[in-house]
């Protein structure tokens, strides 16, 4: 029923976001759409189809067929017989609230809640014009990315479908302490309803308290972090029986859980602890990629990430001493890294760390895993069916089918023949709602 109210709500909205281009007929139908498709890549790692037509009913796809497809009269028909449509993409690392500048740690001090909850707007809305249908948020204070995502999912403002972790489960001192650095009296001593854990009570308690206020997903920092300011490198932090602990209890409640992971050790521990997938996984060795295709965890490689904090550390200023060091570690190795574990048969899905690099660019992290040897087709696959699967959305997401969501991008030629086409996304439709059309923001200011 909810389902039903949300699908309706959006197709209302479609009046006022999309001039239609239905022909022969005073009256479309709005809760039909047919959009002809020059290329289709309905199932991702397959071959395209030539003149396909996709029936989009009440915000999902009613059917996948030929040009010789009947169109329900009355359909609003969009044409896309000049481009190349496939699944609208997921990014399975971002931070919508965060946005790494060199003022971050006096902004640290100054933001709301509420300031961070536009923030988070804005950039849902830069994520989605750029092809990014669904994001995983891993990782954000407060309240201000749960409000975003159940604004988007109410369609009181449109933007990409968000599961979000809440505050990422992190030891004292660690990754994800957001206190690190500052003088005790300035910010409150963070708790496990911060994500700050200590021991296996208190990281079952933080787990337990990120699910109560809404968390989709559970985050943990399992090594030592970049952008955290503390010189403690990045290596293992929480202890194996803490790592149990919070993969135990979010799995109990029917949680995946995210490990952010730099160091061998730690991403060994996190993988024989059973999380789900292995952010970064910079320091990956081969006993490490053998562990992962054991245990079916997905690498989100997040090469975009290093590459923008290696870049970032030679900036005088731009970084503090501590973070300054651990990013020159970092940086130049995450890319070969991700190279080895493709190589080595690793599932791999689509993450970026958006907030450490700038949100909107998401796609260039196509270009960086295609440097590294993994194939347009294979890219293309991490963003979609295999970032779907992590994320517990298979079936509803990540391929055109009958009965998944309506989420579609077009691009003016074939990302499988350059995959850099997937930076200028033409076209975009979340949830059979226009967001943009011929490289245009329908998008209200
Ligand atoms: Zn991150």
């Amino acid at each position: 029923m909810k389902r039903m109210t949300y699908a309706c709500l959006n197709l209302v909205t479609i009046i006022g976001l999309w001039s239609s281009r239905a022909v022969g007929s005073s009256a479309p139908d709005r809760d039909v759409i047919a959009i002809r498709c020059g290329q289709l890549l309905a199932e991702p790692g397959q071959m395209p189809i030539n003149n396909a037509i996709v029936i989009v009913k009440l915000g999902q796809i009613e059917s996948v067929g030929d040009s010789t497809t009947q169109i329900p009269p009355n359909a609003q028909i969009i044409d896309l017989s000049d481009q190349f449509v496939l699944p609208g993409l997921t990014d399975c690392h971002v931070h919508l609230s965060m946005e790494f500048t060199p003022d971050i740690r006096m902004r640290t001090l100054q933001e709301s809640d509420a300031d961070r909850a536009i923030r988070a707007l804005e950039n849902a809305h830069k994520t989605v014009l750029a092809g990014f249908t669904t994001v995983r948020d891993v990782g954000s204070g407060g309240d201000a990315v749960f409000a975003v995502r159940d604004a988007i999912e109410s369609g009181r403002v449109h933007g990409p479908r968000i599961l979000s972790s809440g505050e990422a489960i992190t030891p004292t001192g660690g990754h994800g302490d957001d206190t690190n650095g500052f003088r005790d009296d300035l910010l409150p001593i963070p708790t496990p309803a911060n994500g700050v854990a200590d021991g296996v009570d208190a990281c079952r308690r933080a787990v337990r308290q990120q699910v109560k206020r809404g968390a989709d997903c559970i985050k943990l920092t399992a090594t030592g972090g970049v952008l955290s300011n503390i010189g403690a490198g990045t290596e293992q932090q929480l202890f194996d029986d803490e790592l149990r602990a919070i993969v135990e209890t979010a799995h109990l409640l029917g949680k995946r859980v995210a490990s952010h992971a730099h160091g061998t050790r730690g991403i060994k521990a996190a993988v024989r602890a059973g999380v789900d997938s292995i952010e970064h996984g910079t320091f990956l060795d081969d006993e490490a990629i053998q562990l992962m295709k054991e245990h079916g965890t997905y690498l989100v490689p997040t090469i975009i990430a290093g590459k923008t904090v290696e870049h970032n550390a030679e900036i005088p200023g731009y970084y503090s001493a501590a973070v300054a060091a651990k990013a020159r570690t970092v940086g130049p190795v995450i890319q070969e890294a991700f190279g080895r574990a493709q190589r080595g048969g690793v599932k791999v899905a689509f993450g970026t760390d958006a907030g450490v690099c700038a949100h909107g660019i998401n796609a260039k992290e196509f270009e960086y895993m295609t440097e590294a040897g993994m194939s347009a087709s294979d890219a293309i696959v991490s963003a979609t069916l295999h970032a779907a699967d992590l994320c517990g959305l298979a079936g509803r997401i990540g391929a055109i089918r009958p009965g998944m969501e309506a989420d579609f991008i077009a691009t003016r030629s074939s990302p499988i023949d350059d995959i850099a086409v997937l930076q200028d996304v033409r076209f975009v439709m979340r949830g059979g709602v226009v967001i943009k059309q011929d490289g245009e923001s329908l998008l209200r200011p």
